[in-house]
């Protein structure tokens, strides 16, 4: 693994964050200060494409990438984009199927479910804080 590579897996691996290419940037340049973002963007997409980070991509936006690799539920931003860990214990699978087909696996229509994923959206705490200020 390249010193580069090694770097932003340790700095995503850090924190529970969720850094777009150029806030991870930001971060690998201040250990290895000559790091291009192209390089950034290079190394993100090898570690995802080798499975060793996630990616969150919202509906608009840039994507985000995460270093926690254990099944996890995300709450989403809809105000600046940020993406944080929610400890999330609803409905599991079983009852997600029972809810939907009444417990097969397959729809009406034929449809085969393998898994499903839940994410939240709101508000963040700074954006909620900004517009309660934005509306005294
Ligand atoms: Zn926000
Ligand atoms: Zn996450």
């Amino acid at each position: 693994m390249t010193p580069q590579r090694r770097v932003i897996l340790d700095l995503l691996r850090e924190k529970r964050w969720h850094p777009t290419a150029v806030e991870l940037f930001r971060a690998v340049r201040r250990r290895l200060p000559r790091v291009s973002l192209g390089t950034v963007y290079r190394n993100l997409d090898l570690l995802s494409q080798a499975g060793k980070i996630g990616r969150v991509d919202p509906p608009e936006g840039p994507r985000r990438f995460d270093g926690f690799m254990e099944r996890h539920t995300h709450a989403r931003c809809v105000s600046c984009g940020n993406v944080e860990d929610l400890e999330y214990s609803g409905p599991g699978w079983t009852e997600v199927l029972r809810v939907v087909t009444g417990g097969s696996e397959t729809t009406e229509s034929g449809f085969r479910l393998t898994g499903h994923r839940i994410e939240f959206e709101g508000t963040c705490a700074r954006c909620s804080l900004e517009e309660r200020a934005g509306a005294g």
